[in-house]
């Protein structure tokens, strides 16, 4: 079998764009991502009725690159303005599955911990056992998670191969890292009940979104909104079971729209404990380790240009992938 040349762990935004950059460089890349499938915080949940965009709603370009992929993906059918923003079509996660047409991306593999072996990193399951190892990582994961899973790759390390150089400078960085969370609400309510805004917040301050899935292209009314929480509401109330939190959105979903309840179908609540970042990582830190490269919406935040999150997500990946081709180049193939 054919070893594996770059390993990618996280199949959102970053991790996806980075795969895509490293395969197209000539390297087999291999994708693990814990969830069922591409978009991590663009994710869209699918149901018999359609689908709901429960993570982003719209994606905001500020850079003329960013926008010039958008515009790509929009002439390939994946992507389509809505408002001054764009959306992925026929739901969020189009982006990212466009990204990983093709290449080797393996769902529902939850990796434990990453290992340095030396000359090359290993992600491994909870038993410890070898998911995929390659000379070149992508973590393209919210930096808590990352971070836990190299300090339980340190522990695991073979005896022998003391831990790579800057790798206790990058944990202590990552140890910095915020995010803000939100919880979302799914509404699935009779179709043409209403009438209906399509956008708004509710006068108690609970919710800060409120979108209406058939108002974006590319989607056929099947009566699916999503209401994002604020940030104060989110905080206050993270603990919280997602049933509990189902019926306090549901109730500020029904206020805001003036619906009546017997139109509800149903509802159920998603809860995003790393939404977006409030305190980045030192990009430079995100590629001081041999071998490894760190993206995310949170790599490069403070130092760079007040991008939106999904743009710097997008951007790391490309930064990342550039950094290992460089760092590591790929051998001319025999
Ligand atoms: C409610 C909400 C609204 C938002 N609104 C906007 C907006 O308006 N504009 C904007 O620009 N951005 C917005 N964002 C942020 C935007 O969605 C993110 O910045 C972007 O999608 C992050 O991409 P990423 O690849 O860095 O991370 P993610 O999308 O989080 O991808 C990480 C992936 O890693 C996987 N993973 C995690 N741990 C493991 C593990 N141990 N093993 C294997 N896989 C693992 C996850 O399953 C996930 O697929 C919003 C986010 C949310 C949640």
């Amino acid at each position: 079998m054919l070893a594996t040349e770059a390993l990618v762990v996280g199949a959102g935004l970053a991790g996806a764009t980075a795969a895509r950059a490293l395969a197209d460089a000539g390297l087999r890349a291999r994708v693990l991502d814990k969830g069922r499938g591409p978009g991590g915080r663009l994710s869209t949940r699918h149901v018999a009725s359609g689908g709901f965009d429960h993570g982003a709603a719209v994606l905001q370009a500020f850079g003329a690159e960013f926008g010039g992929w958008l515009d790509a993906e929009a002439a390939a059918g994946r992507a389509a303005r809505w408002g001054d923003g764009w959306v992925g079509v026929p739901g969020m996660n189009a982006l990212v599955a466009g990204l990983l047409d093709g290449l080797d991306a393996r769902w529902s593999v939850p990796v434990a911990a990453l290992a340095w072996r030396g000359h090359h990193w290993a992600a491994l399951d909870g038993e410890g056992r070898v998911l995929a190892e390659a000379p070149r990582l992508v973590l393209a994961i919210p930096a808590p998670q990352a971070a836990a899973l190299l300090r339980a790759g340190c522990t695991r390390m073979a005896e022998g191969d003391p831990p790579p150089p800057a790798l206790a400078g990058l944990l202590d960085g990552l140890a910095g890292v915020r995010y803000l969370p939100c919880w979302a609400g799914l509404a699935t309510v009779e179709v043409g009940a209403g009438p209906l805004p399509s956008t708004g917040v509710d006068a108690e301050g609970v919710l800060q979104g409120l979108f209406r899935e058939a108002a974006k292209p590319g989607r056929t009314d099947a009566g699916h909104w999503v209401v994002h929480a604020g940030t104060a509401w989110s905080e206050a109330h993270l603990e919280l079971e997602a049933g509990a939190a189902a019926e306090r959105l549901r109730a500020a979903f029904l206020r805001a729209t003036g619906l009546d309840a017997a139109a509800l179908r149903g509802f159920d609540a998603h809860r995003w404990r790393y939404a977006r970042p409030a305190h980045g990582l030192d990009a430079a830190l995100a590629l001081a380790v041999d071998g490894l490269a760190l993206a995310g919406d949170a790599v490069g935040w403070r130092t760079a240009d007040g991008l939106p999150p999904a743009e710097r997500a997008w951007g790391s990946g490309r930064e990342a992938a550039a950094h290992l081709l460089v760092a590591l180049p790929p051998q001319p193939k025999s």
